[in-house]
């Protein structure tokens, strides 16, 4: 049975890590799952990290953080992936009702903990081609960043696609800027933290977060690594990863957030209510998502961008050991 142990000196010494930190490149254009990778890459054991960066040398890739954004360039290639980047469930967190159903939800391992689960297991597969493991590694990162964003957690309004906001003023035009929920959370609220409290720097905003996860967050740390003994809750089939891999486990918790902060934290109901009958969303009704409620969501954006990289560490040093 492999043996899980992360890099928990990086923990103790997170203050002196982030100087690996600096320099480290991230795309705009998928900005949270490259911030994942950079928080998982300090707790990854060298020798661990060595392994998958060996494994992603078959199709010729580099580091964690160039790999993590891959999954969503290509859909078109892989069409069948399009469903693996969420669940499917028709929950109401504007109601405060969060829920899935582990098996109902997931037909035919469509949804984002079945692939995490699955991504592994073709890792692990000794028969798999160097290509195919590969590519299952590049999943694996992407998969496990998605997995904490909310709003891959319910596909209500199709996971806030098809809520209408605006954030803030367009610098351009002059008028608000007009966008939805998910696109929010993917983008517009973490990059207000990058540029509000970090002085524009994703390097600064990551070190930040690797801070927390050694400081203020350090006593929750154990308990986000820790997975129930329910065989459903744990990645089916790997023995040696039941105790700290738990994907259903991460996306309840993920999912709870949608009621707890993603729909609560502002009144979303006039737009909601529109949206489901189907009538013209007036723009002047839009709620904006850029100040207050950018004040009551950052901390929860950085705890699950470090809850994924810590997980995304302990999945990989199980993973690949
Ligand atoms: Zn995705």
């Amino acid at each position: 049975m492999a043996k899980i142990a992360l890099n928990w000196s990086a923990v103790l010494l997170a203050v002196c890590v982030l100087v690996q930190l600096a320099g480290s490149a991230l795309a705009w254009s998928a900005f949270g799952h490259s911030a994942v990778a950079s928080v998982a890459r300090v707790y990854l054991r060298p020798s661990t990290l060595e392994k998958v960066l060996t494994t992603l040398k078959a199709t010729n890739d580099t580091s964690l953080e160039s790999v993590a954004p891959w999954a969503d360039t290509i859909r078109d290639k892989y069409p069948d992936t399009m469903g693996l980047h969420f669940i499917p469930n028709i929950d109401a967190p504007h109601q405060g009702k969060c829920f899935f159903d582990v098996v109902k939800d997931c037909v035919n391992d469509k949804c984002v903990y079945a692939a995490i689960n699955n991504e592994i297991k073709a890792i692990r597969n000794t028969t798999a081609s160097a290509t195919a493991k590969s590519e299952a590694t590049k999943f694996l990162i992407h998969f496990v960043g998605d997995l904490h964003q909310p709003l891959h957690a319910t596909s209500f309004l199709k996971g806030g696609n098809t809520l209408p906001i605006t954030f803030g003023l367009n610098a351009t035009t002059g008028a608000p800027l007009k966008t939805n929920l998910h696109s929010s959370w993917d983008f517009h609220l973490p990059n207000k933290t990058v540029t509000k409290l970090h002085g524009g720097s994703t390097d600064k905003w990551i070190d930040s977060i690797v801070h927390r996860i050694g400081t203020e967050w350090r006593q929750q740390v154990p308990a986000w690594l820790k997975c129930p003994t329910e065989a459903d809750q744990c990645v089916r089939g790997v023995e040696s990863l039941k105790k700290h891999v738990c994907p259903v486990t991460w996306a309840r918790e993920s999912d709870a957030i949608n009621c707890e902060h993603v729909f609560k934290d502002a009144d979303f109901s006039k737009t909601i209510d529109e949206v489901q009958r189907n009538v013209t969303v007036t723009d002047a009704g839009l709620v904006d998502v850029s100040d207050k409620y950018w004040e009551a969501v950052h901390d929860v954006i950085d705890l699950q961008i470090a809850r994924a990289g810590v997980r995304l560490a302990a999945t990989l040093e199980a993973t690949f050991n």
